[in-house]
């Protein structure tokens, strides 16, 4: 199972009722979190989800509105009591923001680990995060955050090959074993590939094919839609930014199942109001709100 709750829904600036940029993933222990614009420590609060257990902070690019709220958010996080590390990643520039940011929030009890990172897939706890470049006008990049779902252990396989009953759950778990002399592999017991779960977050960016590739049969596709009107297409090429209909063209080819538009500009008020705009290319389009939050489980039909 893995939940995703989105935290804040602006860009540039907040508005009252909507606080900027920021998502949180959670999933078999594992917490992340993507952007921190401000307002994420009120929106994690008012959802009831712990801050202690942030285990990795993705920032999509050093922008304000995507970075403001970490001083604060490290600070709580380092009063309730963490000591492990939290490990931040971003693209190239990450560190000097970061860095600058965090003299706001001096003496943390914890460590934090910078990592500017390019085009690479991070595992991140239970999560595998593969980033992804767009086309904002700073270095910017994707997520594509996935719960793995390990192929089925098939004791009757286990059995027949004699396989030590000591060396099942290592294999269960994906690990070699030697037992008296014998190599036991993984794919000796264990069935098929079945389909995880998928989130795609992508934020401040043109369209790009890297995001239809990042956002491929995603489960939950969460993409920008900084101007709800197509009118607004030349202001969105000159800030580097999307229309509703593009998200949605982007989540029509990546095949996604579901896109919650995101980052909405001070001057689009009432995005539901220009939803139709996305709904005509992806029918599965919704408005993103704080705190909208979506469960994804297994496909148990799969076996
Ligand atoms: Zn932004
Ligand atoms: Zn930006």
């Amino acid at each position: 199972m893995l939940d995703v709750c989105l935290l804040g829904t602006g860009g540039m600036m907040p508005l009252p009722g909507r606080h900027l940029t920021a998502c949180m993933v959670r999933a078999e222990g594992t917490s992340l979190l993507v952007d921190c614009g401000e307002g994420t420590q009120v929106t994690l609060r008012r959802q009831g989800w712990s801050f202690k257990p942030i285990d990795a902070i993705f920032f999509t690019h050093m922008h304000g509105d995507h970075v403001a709220g970490l001083p604060g958010l490290l600070l709580t996080i380092g009063n309730a009591g963490r000591t492990e590390p939290v490990l931040i990643y971003g693209p190239k520039g990450t560190g000097r923001v970061v860095r600058g940011l965090m003299m706001a929030a001096p003496e943390l009890p914890f460590p934090v680990e910078i990592h500017e990172i390019g085009e690479t897939e991070i595992m991140a706890g239970t999560l595998y995060v593969r980033s992804f470049r767009v086309d904002h006008n700073v270095p910017c990049m994707g997520y594509r955050i996935e719960l793995r779902r390990r192929p089925e252990f098939q004791p009757e396989r286990a059995r027949a090959l004699g396989v030590p009953l000591r060396a099942w759950n290592p294999l269960q778990k994906g690990n070699t074993v030697e037992i008296d002399g014998v190599t036991y592999t993984p794919d000796m017991v264990l069935g098929e590939a079945r389909k995880g779960l998928t989130v795609c977050y992508c934020t401040d960016t043109r369209p790009t094919p890297s995001i239809i590739e990042g956002a491929r049969d995603a489960d939950l596709f969460i993409c920008e839609g900084m101007y709800g009107e197509e009118e607004k297409k030349s202001r969105s090429r000159e800030y580097k930014h999307m229309t509703f209909r593009e998200a949605a063209v982007l989540a029509k080819a990546a095949n996604a199942k579901e896109l919650w538009l995101t980052h909405f500009s001070p001057s689009l008020m009432h995005p539901q109001d220009v939803l139709g705009e996305a709904r005509e290319v992806f029918a599965n389009s919704f408005v993103g709100r704080e705190r909208m939050t979506k469960i994804l489980k297994y496909d148990e039909t799969e076996s």
